[in-house]
């Protein structure tokens, strides 16, 4: 069986489990206890991490702040904002309809209470027109978020360009990260934001660690305010004690994706035209969702017509891990508001799953296991 979920989760990198068991059998110490040496170790292990995730985005140090992963910075970001729109009366926030739950729960509940809410729709190919996103902007809008990379069709949203606009604007503009960090480095390292979400699980890190990005350009205090109270960790950002290993995990995932980025694209790449190879030479009726030239390297949303997407992931689990909709909406099948979203009819959404996939993949076990699900879905068809 091949795991080709890594939208998801991807596994973690043993190069970054061998140093978090190194840290894990130190003896941790409180990172902020200033009071003994175990303390200090802790910290330092600390903040060479911080230095990792600053390295791999070209920003400073302190902008950095660690959180349980982007589900919690979304939140940080979107329920912090609420003391500015005390200070300002702005209420308004644009964002689209393709973001993550993280993004689309919590707005939802700032909705109720009173905020107003603009969700810009994609366009058929999963992409979202910044006109779009301008032509929304009022006086009273304090925050545009829009996510680098989609989850479920891997489609390349226009940051840049919305980041270049609104950059003279008095308009926060945060990026949901999540599925574009360690991998489009370098455009990550041009774009213009004040604040960004990223999981490590995403990247060969471990689970439940990721950090908030907040920009000081235009402010010296941080934009949000804290959405939890205790400790003064993180500068009061996300209080708690710091999980010193799990970020440690997070710095080694950095460190790992700064010098081998490219490559890993190009590993991705390979397993891409060999998916697509695969499909045109199966002799199946499909459908690629999106546009490959708007694309990461490492999703495919597939449409195989007529084919149940819930059948089909039963029926050939043996072979592939793959999704239909995003994980997080998979525990009953709902049709992808995604894909519902860029106007895809019914049928083709219901006959839609997402493969993704990352440099460890095994290319040799794609063909053989891929080859298997295309079998399947000839014989369906
Ligand atoms: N945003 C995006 C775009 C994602 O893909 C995910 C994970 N599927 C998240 C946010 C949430 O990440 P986590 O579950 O690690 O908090």
């Amino acid at each position: 069986s091949v795991y080709l979920d890594y939208n998801a989760s991807a596994p973690i990198d043993s190069r970054v489990l061998d140093y978090m068991v190194e840290i894990y059998k130190g003896t941790l110490g409180n990172a902020d206890s200033r009071t003994h040496d175990f303390g200090e170790t802790s910290r330092q292990v600390v903040e060479k991490a911080r230095n990792e995730v600053a390295n791999l985005l070209s920003i400073k140090k302190d902008e950095v702040f660690f959180t349980s992963g982007a589900t919690e910075s979304n939140n940080i970001v979107l329920l912090g904002l609420k003391e500015y729109t005390e200070l300002t009366g702005k209420k308004h926030i644009i964002t689209s309809s393709i973001e993550h739950k993280a993004i689309l729960e919590t707005t939802k509940h700032l909705q109720q209470l009173g905020f107003k809410v603009d969700y810009v729709a994609p366009e058929r190919d999963g992409r979202v027109l910044p006109e779009k996103v301008f032509n929304l902007l009022r006086k009273d809008t304090l925050l545009v978020s829009i996510m680098h990379v989609n989850n479920e069709t891997g489609a390349i949203q226009p940051v840049q360009e919305i980041g270049n606009y609104l950059f003279d604007k008095d308009v926060f503009f945060h990026v949901d990260a999540t599925q574009s960090f360690g991998k489009l480095v370098d455009e990550l390292r041009v774009l213009k934001y004040d604040m960004l979400s990223m999981s490590a699980h995403k990247l060969g890190g471990p689970q439940g660690i990721g950090a908030l990005i907040l920009k000081k350009k235009r402010y010296k205090l941080p934009p949000v305010k804290n959405i939890m109270y205790g400790g003064p960790q993180e500068h009061g950002v996300r209080p708690g004690t710091t999980p010193v290993a799990l970020v440690a995990g997070l710095g080694k995932a950095c460190e790992l994706a700064v010098s081998e980025y490219k490559e890993n694209a190009e590993k991705c790449c390979a397993i891409r035209n060999c998916l697509l190879q695969m499909l045109k030479e199966s002799g199946t009726s499909y459908q690629i969702n999106g546009n490959l030239q708007y694309c990461v390297p490492n999703t495919l949303n597939i449409c195989f017509d007529g084919i149940s997407s819930e059948a089909l992931m039963l029926a050939t689990k043996q072979y592939c891990s793959i999704s239909n909709g995003s994980a997080c909406n998979s525990h009953s099948y709902s049709p992808s508001y995604v894909l519902t979203a860029m106007g895809l009819p019914e049928e083709q959404i219901e006959s839609s799953i997402r493969v993704s996939w990352g440099a460890l993949t095994d290319i040799q076990l794609v063909q053989i296991e891929f080859g298997r699900l295309l079998e399947y879905v000839k014989g369906m068809q």
